[in-house]
Order: structure tokens, then C-alpha cells, then sequence
């Protein structure tokens, strides 16, 4: 017989494939791509992924083990994701092991078998329903029970029996023996009625629809282009209904933050799917059922964020990503990479269209419209009578503020309220004040671990690191001199609140941020709120400007925008454009106006001023201008390579050693830049350091890297230092 060897994926850092021998006795057809192994590993037992089945191997069969055992008959992994994850782990050149682990839910990465679990579901029988009076009152526990379900429709699973209080599965039990409860299992979604929009859509949203349900079969990424509230949803869902009918799957991909429950029961209301959703808030055991939901069809619609993107799913039709400018779709740790960059790689390969939607779209995404890689769908006007917003500059120099409340910003807030509308006032700082300070001698609070300062918590009393999570209690007197002179300078969330609450005794205010959206349903709760309706002051944080509609705010302040223009990094003043549109987008939904106010004191900042004289697509033709001249992103591809220690030297001795490398692997496509200490020298304890490397060309970039980072684990010094390598990376820091 032949002999075979298996490639096996193994979760390690080192960036390889690692050769096992099939176990004894066993023939070639067992064994299959995609299988899970068990296989001793060092000193350790591993769970990994045969990648491939070969006739040789680089080691003699005497150095080369048997894997441990066979733990799937059937591939786990199918061949196009296996393509898929090793595209991605080139590309990103990242160690293969940990793509194929980061893609399995981590029971599956565990050896777990793949076996998908059906929910029991409750309901009464008729006999149930019409248990006589006297009976249930001798027993009310059952009574209880009766009751819940009867308030039901449809069958349900036990989570309705959670508010009791009393070991409720024993008395259920009787009720099924008796025959008054009846058992079913559920589907994941079970099919549904569903309700149809009770509009038309208008001719941007039909001419999308007609567009990408023309070319159903093969790639085509779009972009479409769409302020708040032009409907965008809505041709999603007209999409995702013509390609659930052809039989086949549609993977929905949002930010974390815009996966509410109200948009799941949106896409439930609409669809007649099976959907699973897929976020970071489930169990172990809920996202590999999730996940084998899809793989096997039982599931035809996954709503998911960045790291459902490698969710398989056989028959996938279509991919839609929402908000594809946003941030989160970057992992920033560990195997990093876009989920929008790698689901356009998955649709090309899987030849099916890609759907970008945004407000305010990516210069990436831009320039590949430009260049007529991506096909532009544009969908102009807010639906319905909602008008667009006008957005205004104060002009705060010179102008005495009250916490940095102007006065026009607060004669705009006073209007809007006597009008009994909403106002939400946006604040890029969580807390009271970002710098504790001593009048007497100066001293300010730092953090101990990082090169940033400390930021009071008023209401807990508390300085915190925003950096490292560092927490102190709030010093009475001042550390150095012992004076009890201590005071805050500038102003967050809290004191924004602190100095409404003065204003508007009377108001309802309520303030957003990640100190107050801790608890589960607390974001809810304002939601709530704020839909009764009335005369209300929402303050918070950039988390207000994402996904949540408010129809009463009529009027949005920016409290200060100055930051984001003048930052080191280069994508801030992008960043600070997709906020303001965004958080416009919050401000006049219904048939109100919308009015937002920005306190600047840049009034003639260019950027500014494009932005409000014209608009975000203006704004982004200049800076994709810049970008061109500047031989930035997108015209230029960059990759960073971090550096850190708790020991400076160690990092400054393995850049030291690091220099004769970059030197004899220079090539004149790949400049580059550093090294450099990072713009947050210290952080959580380690010094950072990062180099920067940039190519006109992927390819030379590409083959850069591939000749440097193998040479980096034969330095000495880097034994000290952790390292990771950040492709098209989003933040230079
Ligand atoms: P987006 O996703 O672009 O923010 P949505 O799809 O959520 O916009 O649409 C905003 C609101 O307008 C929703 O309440 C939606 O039901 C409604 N809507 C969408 N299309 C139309 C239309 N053609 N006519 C009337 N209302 C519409
Ligand atoms: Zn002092
Ligand atoms: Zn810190």
C-alpha cells in the first residue's frame, strides 16, 4: 500500500502545517480534508484540521507520529472554506493553526460532536385549555402553567416558565402524563406568517432591487449608498426573500451594536426563514448549534457580526454587510482581519453578489467604485415625508461655555423642548472630567501602567484608566502637596449631565454610555424611554450615533469636534465625518425637521465646511485626494508591525537586531517607516514600539512580509518581546 501523510492545522502560533501519519490500519478513503484529528502535540493533546492528504512528507516516516483519532467521518470543514481560511491565513500571514480554530466555535474546536439539538417547545392540548375552575384551584401551580401558556400563540420553548419561582419542571411533567401539555420540536426559526411592507418601494430602492436581483448568479460587489433612513433595509429584505425562493442562503453581517432584538424581529416579521442570529452574547453551546445550523441548511438566514463571517453555509446565494465603514468589522487582536475584506473574497470565490450598504461609505469602498471594481447603487432621499437635517457650526472662540455648553447650542436645546420634542447632545468622553488636577501644586492623576491620564468617575467616585482598565478611589486631597484642592478639567458624559440636570430641573435626561448600557436590558430601557415620547435630553457617547431611531429628536448638539481634526492619525478626520452624518441621521426622522448644531473652534476648517456646504460624498472626493497625494490608503497598502515588552530594552535590543534583516530584504516597492515608539508610548505596562510598511503593490508587500517574518523568530531578542503583524491595519497605534 501507498504510503499517505495528513496536513493537519494545528491551533499553535507557528505558521505551518504540521504532518501526522493516519492511524494503523487504516486505508486512504477514511480519511478526508476538513476532518478533525486528535493528535499529541508536545508535551499536549490537540484537536486540528487535515488541510490535505499527501503522498509525501518532508520527514522520515520514523520522526512522524499517528494522529491520536479520527474524531469525524465526514469532513466538518468543506473544501470551499478550507480555501477560504487558507486564502485568509496568507493573506494576513497569520499562523494557519489559529485561522482554522478562530473559525470553529470553540465545542467543535474541542473535539464535540457535531450534532444539531432541537429546542423542545410547549403548548396546551385542548384538554389543557379547558381544564374545569375547581380543578386548578386545588392545584395552583398548574394553574400557573395554564396560564402562561395559554397567554402563547404558538408552542414556545421553556424560558416562559423562568419568572416562576418554584421547581416548575416537576408539576409540567404531571401535566404532559396527563395529556393537557403537548411537546414539539422546533426548528430554528419555525416558519412563519409573514407581513408585508405596507409601501411600495420608492424608484432608487426598486431600481437596486431590479439591479442586484438581475445578476443573482455570480460576483458582483455593490455599494450601496444610502442616507439614514433612505430605506436600505428594505432592499435588503426584498433581496434576501428573492434568494431565499431560489433555495438558497443569505449570511447578514451588522456591528455588534446594530444587532438589536428589534431588527431580528424586523427581519422575522418580514421573512419566512429559518434565521439564526449570531453574536457575541451567546453560549458555547448557542453558537455551535448556530453554526451547524447553518452549515447543514437547517438554518437559511444567519444575522451575525464580524465573527460569523466564516460560518459555513452550503448553499450561500448572497452576502449583505450593513455599516461597512464601521470599525468593528476589524478584528484588532489575535488572527486580525476585516470580516468585510474577507466576505468579499468569499463571495468572489463562491461567484455570488456582495451587498455593502452605508451612510457614509469607506474611502476604500469609494475608490473601488472609482475604479469600477464595485457597482454603485445610490439611494438619494430619506423615505417617506422625513426631511434631511440642516447642520450648523458654532463658532466657540472667544465665546465663554458653561461645561462646554454654548450659549446658542443651549437656546437651540431650550426651543426644542418648549416644543416638547427630544434633543441628544453627543459627547466623545464617557465619565465626569478627563483630568483630575491639584490647584495648589499641579499635579495631575496619571495612570501607573500607561502614558495617558486618569479620568474621574464621579458617580462611582473612582479614577479610571480608559486604556488599561486601572481603577482607583478618588483622592480626597492631593497626593503630592496634601492639599484639598483637587479639580476636574473638561467634561464627559457625566458632568454634561450634571450641568443639563441644573438647566432643566425639570426634564427627563438620560445619559448613554458603556458606564450605563452595562446590564442587559438597560440600553432598552432608555429606548423605552425616549419612544413614550415628551420633552426629554438624551447625553452620550458615539454609541447613540449607531442604529437606534428616535423619531421625536429633532435637534442633535456635537459638543466638540475639534479632536477628531487634528489627530496623528490620518483616518480621524474620515472617522469624525461618518460620526457627524451619522449621528445627523439620528435628528428628524418622522415628519419633524431635524437641526444639528456643532461647537468648533475650527469654523473654517476645510473639511468642516465640505461637509456642511456640500456633502459626505464631497467630503470623501477631497479626501480620497488627499489620500492620493499623501501615497496613503487606499492607494497605498500598509501592514504594522508591533512590538512590546514590560522591558523596553528587550524591544529596543530586538529592533536593534531586527535592522540587518530589513536591510537585506529591502526591495524598492515596500518603503519603510520606523521604527518608532508608539503615539502611546506605555500602555498596561509594556512599551510599544511599531514599523510600518507600505507598497503601491499588495504583491510586494506580500512578498516583503514573507521574507521577513520568518526571519523574525530566529532573532534572539525576540524571545523578550511579543510581536504581531496587522494587515491594511486600521489604527496606527
Ligand atoms: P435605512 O436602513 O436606510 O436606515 P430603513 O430601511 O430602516 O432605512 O427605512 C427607514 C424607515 O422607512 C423604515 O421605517 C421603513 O419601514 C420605511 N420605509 C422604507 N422604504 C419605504 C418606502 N419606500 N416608503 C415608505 N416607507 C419606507
Ligand atoms: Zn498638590
Ligand atoms: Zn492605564
Amino acid at each position: 500500500m501507498q504510503p499517505f501523510y495528513l496536513k493537519i492545522a494545528i491551533d499553535t502560533p507557528l505558521n505551518r502545517l504540521f504532518d501526522y501519519l493516519p492511524l494503523a490500519q487504516t486505508n486512504r478513503d477514511k480519511y478526508a480534508p476538513g476532518q478533525r484529528v486528535l493528535t499529541s502535540f508536545g508535551r499536549s493533546q490537540k484537536t486540528g484540521v487535515i488541510v490535505s492528504i499527501s503522498d509525501s512528507s518532508e520527514l522520515k516516516p520514523s520522526q512522524l507520529k499517528p494522529i491520536q483519532t479520527l474524531l469525524d467521518d465526514e469532513p466538518l470543514v468543506s473544501s470551499q472554506d478550507i480555501k477560504l481560511l487558507s486564502w485568509a491565513a496568507e493573506y494576513y500571514h497569520q499562523a494557519i493553526g489559529e485561522v482554522f480554530a478562530q473559525a470553529l466555535p470553540k465545542q467543535l474546536r474541542g473535539g464535540a460532536l457535531p450534532k444539531e439539538q432541537f429546542e423542545t417547545r410547549y403548548s396546551l392540548t385542548s384538554l389543557g385549555q379547558h381544564l374545569d375552575d375547581a380543578r386548578l384551584q386545588r392545584a395552583p401551580r398548574q394553574a400557573s402553567i395554564q396560564k402562561l401558556l395559554l397567554e402563547q400563540t404558538q408552542p414556545v420553548s421553556s424560558a416562559v416558565f423562568a419568572s416562576l419561582d418554584w421547581p416548575w419542571r416537576a408539576t409540567l411533567k404531571t401535566m404532559v402524563s396527563n395529556g393537557w401539555v403537548e411537546l414539539s420540536q422546533a426548528n430554528v426559526d419555525d416558519e412563519r406568517i409573514v407581513v408585508e411592507a405596507d409601501f411600495e418601494p420608492n424608484q432608487a430602492q426598486q431600481d437596486a432591487i431590479d439591479t442586484v436581483a438581475g445578476s443573482l448568479e455570480g460576483f458582483t460587489a455593490y455599494l450601496l449608498d444610502g442616507v439614514t433612513g433612505s430605506g436600505k433595509t428594505e432592499v435588503y429584505l426584498q433581496l434576501i426573500q428573492r434568494v431565499l425562493a431560489l433555495g438558497k442562503q443569505v449570511m447578514v453581517m451588522l456591528p455588534e451594536i446594530n444587532l438589536t432584538p428589534q431588527l431580528a424581529d424586523r427581519f422575522r416579521r418580514r421573512l419566512a426563514a429559518r434565521m439564526v442570529v449570531y453574536h457575541s452574547g451567546l453560549t458555547d453551546s448557542q453558537r455551535s448549534q448556530a453554526w451547524l445550523k447553518c452549515r447543514s441548511g437547517t438554518a437559511n438566514i444567519l444575522l451575525g457580526t464580524r465573527s460569523s463571517v466564516f460560518t459555513p453555509m452550503q448553499h450561500l446565494g448572497m452576502i449583505i454587510l450593513d455599516e461597512e465603514h464601521d470599525g468593528s468589522f476589524k478584528q484588532q487582536e489575535g488572527f486580525r482581519y476585516s470580516a468585510r475584506d474577507v466576505a468579499i473574497m468569499r463571495a468572489r470565490e463562491l461567484d455570488i453578489p456582495i451587498l455593502l450598504g452605508s451612510a457614509t461609505p469607506s474611502l476604500e469602498c469609494l475608490y473601488n467604485v472609482q475604479q469600477k471594481r464595485f457597482s454603485h447603487l445610490v439611494l438619494p432621499e430619506r423615505t417617506g415625508h422625513s426631511i434631511k437635517p440642516s447642520i450648523h457650526l458654532i463658532d466657540c472662540r472667544n465665546k465663554k461655555t458653561e461645561h462646554q455648553l454654548s450659549k446658542p447650542l443651549l437656546k437651540a436645546v431650550d426651543d426644542c423642548l418648549k416644543r416638547d420634542e427630544q434633543v441628544i447632545l453627543f459627547v466623545n468622553r464617557r465619565g465626569f472630567a478627563p483630568v483630575l488636577m491639584c490647584h495648589c501644586c499641579g499635579w495631575v492623576a496619571q495612570c501607573e501602567h500607561c502614558d495617558s491620564r486618569l479620568v474621574t468617575h464621579q458617580r462611582q467616585s473612582q479614577l479610571k484608566c480608559h486604556h488599561c482598565g486601572a481603577e482607583h478611589a478618588k483622592p480626597r486631597i492631593c497626593p503630592r502637596c496634601q492639599q484639598a484642592e483637587l479639580f476636574a478639567l473638561g467634561s464627559g458624559t457625566e458632568r454634561i449631565e450634571d450641568a443639563l440636570t441644573e438647566h432643566y430641573p425639570n426634564t427627563p435626561i438620560s445619559r448613554i454610555d458603556r458606564d450605563t448600557t452595562k446590564g442587559k436590558d438597560a440600553m432598552q430601557l432608555v429606548i423605552d424611554k425616549v419612544h413614550q415620547g415628551g420633552a426629554q435630553l438624551l447625553v452620550g457617547t458615539q454609541m447613540l450615533a449607531k442604529g437606534h431611531h428616535f423619531p421625536n429628536v429633532t435637534l442633535v448638539g456635537i459638543i466638540d469636534v475639534d479632536a477628531g481634526l487634528f489627530s496623528i492619525d490620518f483616518r480621524a478626520s474620515e472617522r469624525m465625518a461618518q460620526l457627524i452624518v451619522q449621528v445627523a441621521g439620528r435628528a428628524g426622522r418622522e415628519s419633524k425637521p431635524g437641526k444639528v448644531l456643532i461647537q468648533t473652534h475650527q469654523p473654517e476648517h476645510p473639511l468642516l465646511q465640505t461637509l456642511i456646504k456640500k456633502d459626505y460624498a464631497a467630503f470623501a472626493q477631497d479626501a480620497l485626494q488627499e489620500r492620493q497625494q499623501a501615497q496613503l490608503p487606499p492607494y497605498y497598502y500598509q501592514a504594522l508591525l508591533r512590538v512590546n515588552a514590560t522591558d523596553e530594552r528587550a524591544v529596543l535590543d530586538f529592533l536593534q537586531q531586527l535592522k540587518p534583516h530589513l536591510n537585506a530584504i529591502a526591495m524598492p516597492q515596500v518603503s519603510v517607516l520606523g521604527p518608532v515608539p508608539s503615539p502611546m508610548l506605555k500602555r498596561a505596562g509594556r512599551y510599544r514600539y511599531q514599523l510600518l510598511f507600505e507598497s503601491a503593490e499588495r504583491k510586494s508587500r506580500h512578498y516583503f512580509l514573507l521574507q521577513l517574518l520568518p526571519r523574525i523568530d530566529q532573532i534572539k531578542a525576540a524571545r523578550k518581546i511579543r510581536w504581531s503583524i496587522d494587515i491594511d491595519p486600521i489604527d496606527l497605534y
